[in-house]
């Protein structure tokens, strides 16, 4: 496991930063390190997540107590607490005083678990909660409107016929050999060891003289679940969306990685939405009246002046995203569209239009 990086480092904030500091330093770096923003840069996406992380943990109270407990010890790269530890992953460094076991802290070691989800050490016996990522692609309207978008997920639930612990109807159940119980085994990496889920009775601790049929003694079975993710309006690319408890065997979060739709019709600057609207050379030349949809579908006029030019924009007011009580506009960019094919009929008056305003051709 590599250790994760020192999230006050990622975030580029000191460790008594306010939370309005954090989310202030969190929307600048967020921004300048979109994926969209960086397509070439494989790294971007890397970056960005990290700075989400960094956020999720950072700017919950609850949580960045725990982080700045474990951080004290030095489970994170980077500078702390003055002793700096190897942020090395892999290679089983060992010895040099570096060895740190996070089991042996007590309560951390679930801390740390409880923080980073499947990522951190497993607590001896006990289950730790798991959380299951999955990229939800919505359509542009409804990250501009907000909305409900079901999705279905295969997860592991407890097995219903063993309820969990893996054993056949009417198997007996004896303490595990190989972790004699404990439901861990130790494992050396890098700076710190962690314990690990014994493979072999899987972290329970026990095994059955006889495996659960349904579930082949893992106590879980793999379930589609359909849950409905709840998306705010305005939501942005890249969001990160936590569903608690929706997650693997009822305990575990979903958390939600938002993709947004391109839209044929639609496109989006901060809270304004852009409406592109063809219109043909009379109109754009003479001046007219012409019908536009909204984002939300409503019907709206609008005056189209005389002269008006291809990429022009109106703006329609308080049509964009609302957000936090603020609302942008719709900006209607109208495209001159001509005619491909002119009958000689059409090219005569043409000409001689142009002949009367001058046109060279
Ligand atoms: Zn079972
Ligand atoms: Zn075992």
């Amino acid at each position: 496991m590599a250790a994760p990086r020192d999230y006050y480092q990622v975030l580029g904030v000191g460790e008594s930063a306010k939370t309005d500091e954090i989310k202030k330093a969190f929307r600048r770096l967020a921004k300048q390190h979109h994926p969209d923003r960086n397509p070439n840069n494989p790294q971007a996406a890397d970056r960005f997540k990290e700075i989400n992380e960094a956020h999720d943990v950072l700017s919950d109270p609850d949580k960045r107590k725990k982080y700045d407990q474990l951080r004290r010890y030095g489970a994170f790269a980077g500078p702390s607490g003055g002793s700096r530890r190897g942020p090395t992953s892999g290679g089983g460094a060992g010895g040099a005083g570096g060895d740190f076991d996070i089991s042996d802290l007590g309560g951390l070691g679930d801390l740390f678990s409880s923080i980073f989800g499947r990522r951190g050490g497993a607590g001896a016996g006990r289950e730790e909660a798991e959380e299951l990522e999955v990229t939800v692609a919505i359509p542009f309207r409804v990250a501009g409107l907000g909305g409900k978008v079901p999705i279905t997920l295969s997860m592991p639930e407890v097995c219903p016929t063993c309820g969990g612990k893996g054993g056949a109807p009417g198997a007996t159940i004896s303490t595990c050999a190989e972790c004699k119980g404990r439901g861990t085994i130790s494992f050396g990496q890098g700076g710190f060891a962690v314990n690990r889920p014994c493979p072999v009775c899987r972290g329970k601790g026990t095994v059955p003289s006889q495996r659960c049929g349904t579930c082949q003694g893992s106590g879980e079975v793999r379930v589609e679940k359909r849950i409905t993710v709840d998306i705010p309006a305005g939501i942005e690319e890249g969001t990160r969306l936590r569903l608690k408890n929706q997650g693997p065997k009822g305990r575990g979060d979903v958390i939600a990685v938002i993709q947004v739709q391109p839209d044929r019709f639609f496109r989006r600057e901060g809270l304004d939405v852009i409406g592109v609207v063809p219109i043909n050379l009379a109109q754009a030349m003479l001046g007219s009246r012409i019908k536009v949809k909204t984002l939300d579908g409503k019907r709206v006029v609008l005056k189209i002046p005389t002269g008006t030019q291809h990429g022009q924009k109106f703006r329609v007011p308080g049509q964009g995203i609302e957000r936090n009580g603020r609302r942008g506009d719709l900006y209607v960019e109208v495209h001159v569209t001509l005619p491909e094919r002119l009958t000689p009929e059409e090219e005569a008056a043409v000409k001689d239009f142009a002949e009367k305003a001058g046109l060279k051709y």
